[in-house]
């Protein structure tokens, strides 16, 4: 089987050269899909992973817009369109300086799987564009999206790719696409997810992300006969992922100690309140400041820069029970996950896409804690976003209470579905080769039912 892996990272690595992420995001799918493939001859004959690997179409495109200055800006916009076997397209747009098409092939990539983990008919793909909104007037941030999505708009449908937010676009950024798409297509429907909750936005969206990651974590801590109360918490990030895990946890009565962003981060011993999260979320929501400014309120607490010299962040650095990565890729380092086991980490649940580095991962593992990737974790927000596409198809929108009942019994399923395929080919435990092999195989059995597509 080694073979296998082999002749596939030999084609992507040929196919795509120097994209690192992606990479290494097919790596560690096809390492876990390894052990169930003895079982699953058919696949290898229909060649499911040498199709899983090409994009089904990537768009690439250039988005003129002008500055407040009256000077024309030019990027770079994306979307690939990774995997429709099991519904239409669906995933976040990134707006960050280091988007490229590695980044958004591998969270397209993850995307097919995490999708498929939901439950929903949800295919996968994501986007976005090189653009960095810091520090850019409101009036920018329109003109540039409104650029962005009068190519976009081609590629996109309800019933096609039904793109959402990710890293620099919220709902402000959701609602200026949705406006320039409605004005071009002269149609008003669920094209976008993540929608102001007056126009079509589904209750509990924004929250969606950091509650299912909070709601997984629980399960996960469960199966020990453990809960998050009282456990000493590390977030790391201070966006939507953070804010709505840092609120669940404190909910759950966890302590949390952190929050950081790409400056530096902010460490509180006395632990995160509800008011100084709220203090948190203005600085960043509204004020679109920096997470150095929280010492400024409270000087107590301890701040650190990122330096470009260390091969560590201060951040994985401090004793504590669970972490929960909410900022970006590749955030855990060999180093970092050294430290966190070293300082009695006992669980560590991913709310960004791919944020430990492979060989984190692999020690994570290795020390046997609780290790939850991504694509199982952080599913709540895209299944919100399912939901937020049923309840457009009706006209409708549901309670508040219902959508929170459902992302439970979402993240519930997800987290059910991860041990059931890791007890199989795996260990009960390993929630990596679980969500791997049980997302792969649901997507790669429509890809068989429906032919050489
Ligand atoms: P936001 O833009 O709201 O927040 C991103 C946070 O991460 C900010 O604090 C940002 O800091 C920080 N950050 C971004 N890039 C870096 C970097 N290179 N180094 C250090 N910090 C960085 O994004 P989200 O909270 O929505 O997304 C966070 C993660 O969660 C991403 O990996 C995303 O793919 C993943 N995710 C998001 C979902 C969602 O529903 N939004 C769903 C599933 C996954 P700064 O302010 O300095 O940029």
């Amino acid at each position: 089987m080694k073979t296998t892996i082999d002749s596939i990272m030999k084609k992507v690595k040929d196919k795509n050269p120097g994209e690192m992420e992606f990479h290494q995001a097919v790596h560690e799918v096809m390492c876990s899909v390894e052990r169930a493939l003895d079982d699953y001859p058919n696949l290898i004959y229909h060649k499911i992973a040498d199709r899983m690997i090409e994009p089904e179409r990537s768009i690439i495109f250039r988005v003129p817009w002008i500055d407040d200055q009256g000077e024309i800006q030019v990027n770079r916009g994306f979307r690939v369109e990774m995997n429709s076997a099991l519904g239409p397209y669906k995933g976040g747009l990134r707006f960050h300086p280091s988007v490229n098409l590695s980044i958004i092939k591998f969270l397209a990539f993850e995307q097919v799987f995490k999708n498929a983990l939901t439950g929903l008919n949800l295919g996968g793909g994501k986007g976005g564009s090189d653009f960095d909104p810091k520090g850019k007037s409101d009036l920018e941030i329109m003109k540039f999206c409104q650029s962005f999505m009068t190519e976009l708009y081609r590629h996109i449908g309800e019933n096609t790719d039904v793109p959402a937010g990710d890293i620099g676009v919220g709902a402000r950024e959701i609602g200026y696409l949705f406006g320039q798409y409605k004005r071009i297509r002269n149609e008003f429907t669920g094209v976008l997810t993540g929608k102001g909750a007056d126009w079509g936005g589904s209750f509990l969206r924004p929250e969606a992300t950091g509650y299912g990651l909070v709601y997984f974590a629980a399960n996960m801590l469960e199966t020990k006969r453990d809960t998050l109360e009282n456990k000493t918490c590390l977030v790391s990030g201070s966006g939507n992922v953070a804010q709505f895990t840092a609120e669940k946890l404190l909910e759950f009565g966890a302590k949390v100690i952190s929050f950081s962003d790409s400056s530096g981060c902010i460490i509180d011993h006395d632990g995160f309140t509800i008011e100084k999260l709220a203090y948190v979320k203005e600085l960043k929501n509204v004020f679109r400041g920096r997470i150095a400014e929280y010492k400024d309120r409270y000087p107590h607490a301890e701040y650190y820069r990122v330096n470009p010299k260390d091969t560590s962040n201060p951040l994985w650095n401090q004793e504590a029970d669970c972490a929960f990565p909410c900022a970006t890729q590749n955030e855990i380092n060999e180093k970092d996950a050294c430290h966190l086991l070293e300082n009695g980490v006992l669980l560590v649940a991913e709310g960004a896409n791919m944020p430990t580095s492979e060989r984190g991962v692999e020690m994570f593992i290795e020390n046997n804690i609780l290790f939850a990737p991504g694509k199982a974790a952080n599913a709540g927000g895209v299944a919100v976003s399912g939901l937020e596409m049923s309840q457009n198809g009706y006209r409708m929108r549901w309670p508040k209470k219902r959508v929170d009942e459902e992302l439970h019994k979402i993240m519930k399923r997800i987290h059910t579905i991860c041990r059931d395929y890791a007890k199989t080919y795996s260990s009960a435990d390993n929630y990596v080769d679980g969500a791997n092999i049980a997302g792969f195989l649901k997507t790669a059995n429509a890809m068989t039912d429906q032919g050489y597509v």
